[in-house]
């Protein structure tokens, strides 16, 4: 889906005293069927800025186009669960929102707002389980008697199970143990190679985008202050401006260059950085 933010500023509150500017003239265009990474300290506009995605708010002004469909202020959206269907979002600790004892329950409950045949339904479920790593034994589990990670996962196969085009996902690994969030890391980018879904992870952690991200925004005071590849965004010295550490990884390269004054290419994975020092070392 073609998502594209034109000149687009939210206020909480407009009328009142109390009125909060959270985000100012953001233009911006999501990379269809990529990881695109959200980053900037708390209070940013990160959650407001996807909130507006799915049209749970609305812009104060300027407007944003998802594929046909226009959001803007005074213009009625004629079928929003046309747009809905096709932007599931996570929401932050989506595990406190479970109100279901049984996990299928809990999945089928996000399906209820959109037209899936009751036939369907079940295969759905399943479907969603699957995608998310978790087989159908899961299906007649006690929502509460889940682990953290396992979760988290069903919270994510509640939305997976209407089948958006876009993931959204606010905060996803926060609270969550190191094995359970290599797992979902995992999840993230099965989700773009096999299920060709377009990601947006909002987060503070640079280095789990630093991990998983091809593109990525960066926003601070509600404004969007930088954004490229991720190999732009993490080696920029604007960084540090806006209240973020580069990820460990670029540090130690930069360290390694500074006082050996050996260069070592840019690398994802911890593991081809570890062959290309002992390469060095040799
Ligand atoms: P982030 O997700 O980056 O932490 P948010 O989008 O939640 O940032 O918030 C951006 C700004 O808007 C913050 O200053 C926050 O306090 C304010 N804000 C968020 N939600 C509300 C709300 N419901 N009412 C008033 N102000 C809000
Ligand atoms: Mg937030």
């Amino acid at each position: 889906m073609e998502i594209k933010f034109n000149n687009v500023s939210y206020t909480y509150n407009p009328n009142s005293p109390i009125k909060k500017k959270a985000l100012s003239n953001i233009d911006l265009a999501i990379k269809e069927k990529q990881i695109n990474g959200i980053i900037g300290r708390s209070g940013s506009g990160k959650t407001t800025l996807v909130e507006l995605l799915n049209a749970l708010l609305i812009p104060t002004s300027g407007n944003i186009k998802v594929d046909e469909f226009i959001i803007q202020k005074d213009k009625k959206i004629v079928n929003v669960n046309n747009l809905r269907v096709n932007i599931g979002l996570v929401f932050q600790f989506p595990e406190e929102q479970f109100f279901n004892l049984k996990v299928k329950d809990e999945i089928k409950f996000g399906m209820k707002y959109f037209d899936i045949k009751a036939d369907e339904i079940d295969n759905r479920c399943i479907e969603a389980l699957n995608m998310v790593g978790l087989d159908d034994s899961y299906l007649n589990r006690d929502t509460f008697k889940l682990s953290s990670g396992e979760m988290r996962k069903v919270a994510i196969a509640s939305v997976l199970a209407f089948n958006p085009k876009v993931v959204i996902l606010d905060e996803p690994t926060i609270g969550l143990d190191s094995s359970s969030k290599k797992n979902l890391i995992n999840l993230i980018r099965l989700l773009k190679v096999k299920y060709d879904k377009t990601i947006i992870v909002i987060t503070h952690d640079v280095d789990l985008l630093h991990q998983i991200s091809d593109y990525i925004f960066v926003l601070d005071n509600g404004k969007l202050v930088l954004e490229g590849d991720k190999y732009q965004v993490f080696t920029s010295e604007e960084l540090l401006n806006y209240g973020l550490i580069p990820p460990k990884i670029i540090e130690f390269e930069k360290l390694v260059l500074e006082n050996k004054n050996i260069k070592i290419g840019y690398r994802d994975d911890i593991n081809d950085l570890i062959k290309d020092i002992y390469r060095y070392a040799k």
